[in-house]
């Protein structure tokens, strides 16, 4: 039995986030939740996929490769209609290198200033991927619809979340608390999709 699953990603956000989604299943079966900070001399894949799904599976079959161990991958972003998808699979890139995640909100939201409030719906999408040594390679993805903001409330979560209001609230995602985003964010429905298939590999291994 797999005893240890590697959260791989070097986004804090995403491990705190995952780790609290995964907590079901690794009290359930003993599992122990490992991040990239035990492995500090393993180096970034290039996530040069052109998908989420993509991205998330290069990432998760490259680390399940190297430390031969189960790895889960996260890859997501923010799609803006009025921007044709953009920043997309390029969001953590967006404005190019040497930007904080509040840089790069304070962008999107300056390329925005003309754009009226009905046309400001966006998405954010989160594909995760589960890769072993002798495992077949498990894909979900989640999504959840909504609109930018004119300017940047709340203090939680961390990336886009101070611009981004859900479909149906009035508050940002980085105004809601940690258990209201997980239960309506693209990585909480992208997480509950495959947990079910995770939870029978590791019962079969
Ligand atoms: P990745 O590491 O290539 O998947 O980059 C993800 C990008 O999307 C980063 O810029 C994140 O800040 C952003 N992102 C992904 N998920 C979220 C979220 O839940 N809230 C806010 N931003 C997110």
């Amino acid at each position: 039995m797999a005893k240890t699953i590697l959260i791989a990603t070097q986004n804090k956000g995403k491990v705190d986030e995952m780790r609290r989604m995964l907590r079901i299943i690794t009290a359930d079966l003993g599992i122990t939740l490992a991040g990239l900070d035990a492995f500090p001399e393993i180096e970034s894949p290039e996530e040069n996929g052109a998908t989420f799904i993509e991205n998330a599976t290069i990432k998760a079959r490259y680390y399940a490769d190297a430390l031969q161990m189960l790895a889960i991958a996260d890859d997501s972003g923010l799609a803006v209609d009025c921007l044709q998808g953009a920043p997309g699979v390029r969001s953590a890139r967006y404005g190019g290198p040497g930007l904080n995640d509040q840089d790069r909100y304070e962008l999107l939201l300056e390329n925005m200033k003309h754009i009226p409030d009905a046309e400001r719906d966006a998405r954010f999408v989160c594909a995760v991927c589960i890769a072993g040594n002798s495992t077949e390679v498990l894909t979900a993805e989640g999504t959840v619809e909504g609109s930018i903001a004119r300017n940047p409330r709340g203090e939680n979560g961390f990336g886009y979340d101070p611009i981004f209001i859900p479909e149906g609230e009035t508050r940002t995602v980085a105004e809601l608390s940690e258990h209201e985003k997980d239960s309506i964010s693209h990585r909480g429905r992208a997480m509950r999709a495959i947990i079910p298939d995770l939870y029978e590999l590791l019962r079969a291994a």
